[in-house]
C-alpha cells in the first residue's frame, strides 16, 4: 500500500504566484483503506482498467478510482513504487493522488482528485472542436504541469487528450497518468492498447529512440491539434508502419486544416510537432511563445465553456 505523503513533503515549484491560480492547500486529504470509500457510477475505463466515481466516507469528497488489473508480481511491485515517487509531486496542474491500495485480486485500487469535466478526449469527441481562446487556456495549464514535470526530471510518457482532465469547480485543466509504465498487463495484447499507445508517440521512438522530454512536447501538439480539428489528426492508423508515415512524413496541422486558427497557434503547433525533437521547443520555453503570452488569461471563457460541456462518459470505443 501507498499512501500519499504528508504536506511538508510536497512539492510545488510554481509557487503561490502562478497568475492568480490558488495555491490548493485545504484540499489534502489521506485516503488510508478501501473501506473508506463509498463506490458510485463509472467514470470511464481505459487500457488497464476502470475508473470510477467514489465517495471518501472520512471527508465526504468525490474521488476517482482507477482501478488496474496487475496480476503479475512483479508489475504490481513497479507500479506501486512509481506511484511512490509520484505521490510526491504535486502541482496545481496535476491530478491529485490519495493512495493506492492492492485489493488481494490482482487489482490495485489508485484514489485520485475527481475531475468533474473528464477528459478532454471524451469532450472533444461529444462536442467537436474546441474554440481556440479555450485551447489557448488548456494549453497553458497543460504547459504549467508538464514545466513542473520536467523541472522534477519526470517524463510523463502518455501525454493524450484521454490524459487531460477536465474541473469545471476548479476552472482548470489538469495532466493525469503521468510518469506511470505502460505495460502494465504483462503477457496481454489488445489491439486498442496497441493503437493508443502509438497514437501520439514522436516519429523518434516510433523509431525505437528512448523516450525525451522532448517526447511529451509532441503529445501536447497532435493533442492541441485534436482540438482544433475536434477530431483525432491522424487517420486511425492500421499498423504501426501506417503511423510512422503520418507521423514522420506529414505536418500534423497541414495547411488546408482548422484554417480558422491564428498564425501563432499554427506557429505553436508547428514547433510542438516539429519532426526534429532537438527543434521542438521545452515547455518553459513555450510559455514565452506570443501564442500564449500576447494572451491574458480570462478565466470566465474557460469557465463558460466548461459550463457548456457536459460531465462526460465514455460512450464510444477506444481509437
Ligand atoms: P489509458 O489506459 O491509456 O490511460 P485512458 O487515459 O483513456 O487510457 P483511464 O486513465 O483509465 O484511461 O481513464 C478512463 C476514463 O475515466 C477517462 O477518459 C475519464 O473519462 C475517466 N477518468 C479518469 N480519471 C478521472 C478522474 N481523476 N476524474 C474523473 N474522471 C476520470
Ligand atoms: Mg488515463
Amino acid at each position: 500500500m501507498v499512501q500519499a505523503p504528508d504536506r511538508v513533503m510536497r512539492k510545488d515549484s510554481d509557487g503561490a504566484s502562478v497568475d492568480g491560480v490558488p495555491k490548493s492547500t485545504n484540499n489534502i486529504i489521506m485516503v488510508r483503506s478501501l473501506t473508506e470509500f463509498r463506490a458510485g457510477v463509472t467514470l470511464g475505463a481505459g487500457a488497464n482498467g476502470r475508473v470510477y466515481k467514489a465517495t471518501h466516507m472520512p471527508t465526504g469528497r468525490n474521488l476517482a478510482i482507477k482501478v488496474v488489473n496487475v496480476y503479475d508480481d512483479a508489475k504490481r511491485v513497479q507500479l506501486l513504487k512509481e506511484l511512490e515517487t509520484l505521490s510526491t509531486h504535486v502541482s496545481r496542474f496535476l491530478v491529485r493522488f490519495f493512495g493506492a491500495f492492492y485489493d488481494g485480486s490482482g487489482a490495485v485500487h489508485i484514489a485520485l482528485e475527481y475531475m468533474d469535466r473528464g477528459s478532454l478526449e471524451d469532450t472533444v469527441r461529444k462536442f467537436g472542436p474546441v474554440p481556440e481562446p479555450v485551447m489557448n487556456h488548456i494549453a497553458v495549464h497543460c504547459l504549467r504541469g508538464l514545466r513542473f514535470l520536467h523541472r522534477h526530471h519526470v517524463l510523463h510518457r502518455d501525454f493524450k487528450t484521454a490524459n487531460i482532465l477536465l474541473s469545471r469547480a476548479l476552472c482548470r485543466a489538469k495532466l493525469s497518468d503521468f510518469g506511470l509504465a505502460r505495460d502494465l498487463q504483462a503477457g496481454v495484447s489488445r489491439a486498442d492498447t496497441f493503437v493508443g499507445t502509438v497514437a501520439y508517440m514522436s516519429p523518434e521512438r516510433l523509431k525505437g529512440e528512448t523516450y525525451t522530454y522532448a517526447g511529451d512536447v509532441w503529445g501536447l501538439g497532435v493533442s492541441l491539434v485534436e482540438c482544433a480539428l475536434g477530431r483525432y489528426p491522424f487517420e486511425r492508423p492500421s499498423s504501426f508502419f501506417d503511423y510512422i508515415d503520418a507521423a514522420v512524413n506529414k505536418p500534423v496541422l497541414g495547411p488546408g486544416m482548422a484554417t480558422g486558427l491564428s498564425a501563432d497557434a499554427r506557429d505553436f503547433i508547428a514547433k510542438c510537432t516539429h519532426v526534429d525533437p532537438k527543434r521542438r521547443p521545452t515547455a518553459a520555453e513555450l510559455l514565452q511563445h506570443p501564442w500564449i503570452t500576447k494572451r491574458p488569461l480570462d478565466d470566465r471563457v474557460f469557465f463558460k465553456w466548461l459550463d457548456e460541456v457536459s460531465s462526460s462518459t465514455r460512450s464510444t470505443p477506444k481509437r
